[in-house]
């Protein structure tokens, strides 16, 4: 008898959506990705350096039909320092240096890129935003609606699975979950990319001479009450991450990044002169469209497969793994 695929509904097409529409496609199921954006990002605001550990390299690396494509976006980092920063001193020193680190680093858009290139564009409904779902009586089947955000038009979607990708602030993990709730960390970050090809020479030379490391460490600086990180990324750009303790700001929507406008930009500027060496305040102010996320933790989920019955098991991915435990310890 001819075999009928199962069909997985995901919902979010960034970087989690994108990788269970990969794995899924290779183990056989259809997949309808649901993205709320209009087109794939080729500059997300919201994109950021990402850093890899060996495990998701070893997936990422099992989806490409070429490593090499892999290795032009990706820069290994095999030294983590961390340091500390004397702001008054305008010094800083190392505290800690790891040379077995293993990272490698990408930047969103070029790891958003990478993955969304191997998968076939007729499963992505760009621009459609995910409204509701309800689960058939049976258990067997589930049925999303959708809002086409250019026509308005709702258009319904009928599968065997339905995956929330939808962020941190999933509305689907709310439905399912409605006690688990985030816990605001106590900062936010700014981030930003400074894209210093052919430009801001004297600032990355200054640079350069502070960090000697750069190009094959992650570091870590410390300053009094805040942290943050440093990386260079494929193709002259610098990924730099920037926590700050403050109280939890309001967030609208769904997503956890905030639009910043200039007076924030320019305090911000200020603090960091203040806080940092003057070689790395320099890149901060340098940097164009800095953005913040708010971080917040969660605990881990006792189960990640929710609503399932007897049949559906049977077609889960990894059947009899549905806990986050039993999943940890299964080579995915
Ligand atoms: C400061 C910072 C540093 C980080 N560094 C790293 C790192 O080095 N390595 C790492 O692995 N991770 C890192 N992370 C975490 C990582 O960035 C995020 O966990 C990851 O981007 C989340 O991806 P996601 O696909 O789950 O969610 P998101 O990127 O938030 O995507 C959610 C998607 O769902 C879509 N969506 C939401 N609602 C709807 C709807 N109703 N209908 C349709 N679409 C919808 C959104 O448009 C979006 O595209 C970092 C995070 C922060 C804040």
């Amino acid at each position: 008898m001819k075999k009928q695929k199962a069909k997985a509904i995901i919902v979010g097409g960034s970087i989690a959506g994108i990788s269970c529409a990969k794995a899924l496609t290779c183990a056989g199921w259809d997949v309808v990705v649901i993205e709320k954006s209009r087109a794939p990002t080729t500059a997300s605001p919201t994109g950021a350096g990402l850093g890899l550990d060996t495990l998701s390299q070893k997936i990422i690396q099992s989806w490409l039909p070429h490593p090499e494509p892999f290795y032009e976006v990706t820069l290994p980092l095999p030294i983590d320092q961390n340091r500390a920063t004397d702001g008054e001193k305008k010094v800083n020193w190392v505290l800690t240096r790891d040379e077995n680190l293993n990272f490698r680093v990408a930047h969103w858009t070029d790891l958003h890129a990478l993955i969304y290139n191997t998968l076939p564009r007729e499963i992505f409904l760009w621009g459609h935003q995910y409204i509701s779902f309800c689960i058939s009586e049976d258990k067997t089947s589930v049925k999303v609606k959708a809002k086409d955000l250019q026509t308005n038009e709702i258009i319904e979607v009928e599968g065997d699975l339905l995956v929330a990708a939808d962020g941190a602030r999933s509305s689907i993990r709310q439905s399912f979950l409605p006690d688990t709730k985030l816990r605001y960390s106590g900062y936010c970050a700014w981030r930003g990319v400074l894209e210093y090809s052919g430009k801001n020479l004297d600032t990355m030379m200054g640079f350069r001479k502070a960090y000697p490391d750069l190009g094959r460490c992650l570091y870590m600086e410390l300053a009094p009450g805040t942290h943050s990180t440093l990386c260079e990324l494929m193709y002259e750009r610098l990924n730099w991450i920037w926590y700050i303790n403050q109280p939890e700001p309001q967030l609208k929507g769904s997503s956890v990044t905030i639009k910043v406008n200039s007076d924030m930009i320019s305090a911000m500027h200020q603090e960091a002169e203040k806080i940092w060496i003057p070689e790395f305040a320099r890149v901060i102010k340098e940097t164009k469209d800095p953005f913040i996320n708010v971080i917040y933790d969660c605990d881990p989920l006792k189960q990640i497969g929710l609503g399932q019955s007897g049949v559906n098991r049977r077609r889960l991915l990894i059947p009899q793994l549905h806990t986050v435990e039993e999943a940890q310890t299964c080579q995915y």
